[in-house]
């Protein structure tokens, strides 16, 4: 198994420089777990690098309570140091530990160039591209009682099929190498009536940009109480030969790993068979071999 999305850092939590420490009990616990190889995926967003670049995406968002929750989220977040961040993790990786680095990158609606532009100057060996923001609404954020009053106020079949649109629009610039939690929507536990047509498009999009897709244990640990994705999209990622990667989008040495067994067995009832990995951003598979140990 793999574990390719972890955070250093919790949210609410401000950066504090990264240690190779860190990065050891990661690995270790990650290797008691079946895990035989990470990915460090911080957040783009908590790095003074991307503070530069993109602060203020949020302002024409037409809700005033929305923008300064966001305002202030960003600036509780864009504190700490790309280059530090890279400098541990490759020291990491030069002492022979299972890890690759890697980065979780929003989606910047017309701004994924300079996005690209900045990371191009970095060795990343994968990149996630999410979507957590419609506009400056944080959907997934089940703390902030801003964004969780929008779900009384919202349409959720509209909220839905925004996400939807963010994510394929997303795969279509092809800055990132992985769709993470690709029905991250469903986070708060809201649903539409007939999904359907969202998943669809949500496997299109992976299919058709070549993205692989992530299989995460974080929706059981939110109140949509069930793994990203959903079994119906995660069946239709298989059809259509969309590639896995399984991941716990840890934010702390307790996650890391989580539910990986779970996960194997959710891939082994459908009869899947590798899962993907990346260096220098091109990707390799890894047997079911590794899967089944770890089940
Ligand atoms: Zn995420
Ligand atoms: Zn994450």
């Amino acid at each position: 198994m793999l574990d390719y999305h972890l955070h250093l850092w919790p949210h609410g939590e401000r950066d504090r420089a990264p240690t190779l420490e860190h990065l050891r009990s990661y690995c270790e616990h990650a290797a008691a777990a079946g895990v035989t190889e990470i990915a460090l995926t911080e957040h783009l967003f908590r790095f003074r690098q991307a503070d530069h670049l993109l602060r203020g995406f949020w302002r024409d968002d037409p809700d005033a309570a929305l923008r300064d929750s966001m305002a202030g989220y960003w600036s509780d977040h864009a504190r700490a140091d790309l280059d530090d961040y890279v400098r541990c993790v490759l020291a990491a990786k030069d002492e022979g530990l299972p890890v690759v680095l890697g980065l979780e990158v929003d989606y910047y609606r017309d701004r994924m160039d300079e996005v690209s532009a900045l990371l191009a100057g970095y060795p990343f060996d994968v990149l996630l591209g999410s979507v957590h923001w419609l506009g400056a609404w944080r959907f997934d954020d089940v703390r902030d009682e801003v964004s969780m009053a929008q779900w009384s106020v919202r349409d959720v079949d509209a909220a839905w099929a925004d996400y939807t649109t963010a994510m394929e629009e997303l795969a279509a610039t092809g800055a990132c190498d992985v769709l993470a939690h690709p029905d991250l929507i469903k986070a708060a536990g809201r649903r539409p009536q007939a999904p359907d047509e969202c998943w669809d498009r949500l496997a299109e999009a992976a299919a058709s940009s070549g993205m692989a897709a992530e299989l995460s244990s974080a929706g059981w640990r939110k109140p949509a109480q069930e793994a990203y994705p959903a079994d119906p999209l995660l069946a239709r990622f298989v059809d259509r030969g969309v590639a896995l990667t399984t991941a716990s989008d840890a934010h702390g040495l307790p996650e890391v790993a989580d539910r990986s067994a779970d996960l194997a067995a959710m891939l082994h009832g459908l009869g899947v068979e590798t899962l993907r990995a990346f260096r220098s951003r091109e990707p390799h598979d890894v047997s079911a071999g590794a899967l089944v140990a770890g089940s």
